[in-house]
This record gives C-alpha cells, sequence and structure tokens, in this order.
C-alpha cells in the first residue's frame, strides 16, 4: 500500500513514487509533496526507513 501526495509521512524515510520511479526523502509528520516535474504517479513507496 502506497501513500498519496499531501498524506502525513508516517516515517522518516526514502520514499520512491510509482510512477517515475524518483525517490524522495521525507520527514515524519509532514505531507509527502506531489512528485517533481509535473510528474502523474500518485502514489510512493517507502523504500528505507531512517531515524
Ligand atoms: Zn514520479
Amino acid at each position: 500500500m502506497g501513500y498519496r501526495p499531501g498524506n502525513i509521512v508516517p516515517q522518516s524515510g526514502i520514499y520512491r513514487c510509482n510512477k517515475c520511479g524518483n525517490e524522495v526523502t521525507c520527514v515524519k509528520g509532514e505531507p509527502f509533496p506531489p512528485c517533481a516535474n509535473g510528474c502523474s504517479g500518485n502514489e510512493y513507496y517507502l523504500v528505507r526507513a531512517t531515524n
């Protein structure tokens, strides 16, 4: 199950866009950003959790 842009990040870590594969660092408690460069991907998946 993925996370959508605007959802609150439940766990700090590296997340990957389901469409373009772009990886972004997201911080717990902040909203997931829209993917870069007009990508229409709408789900992120956790790649690696960080502290
Ligand atoms: Zn993307």
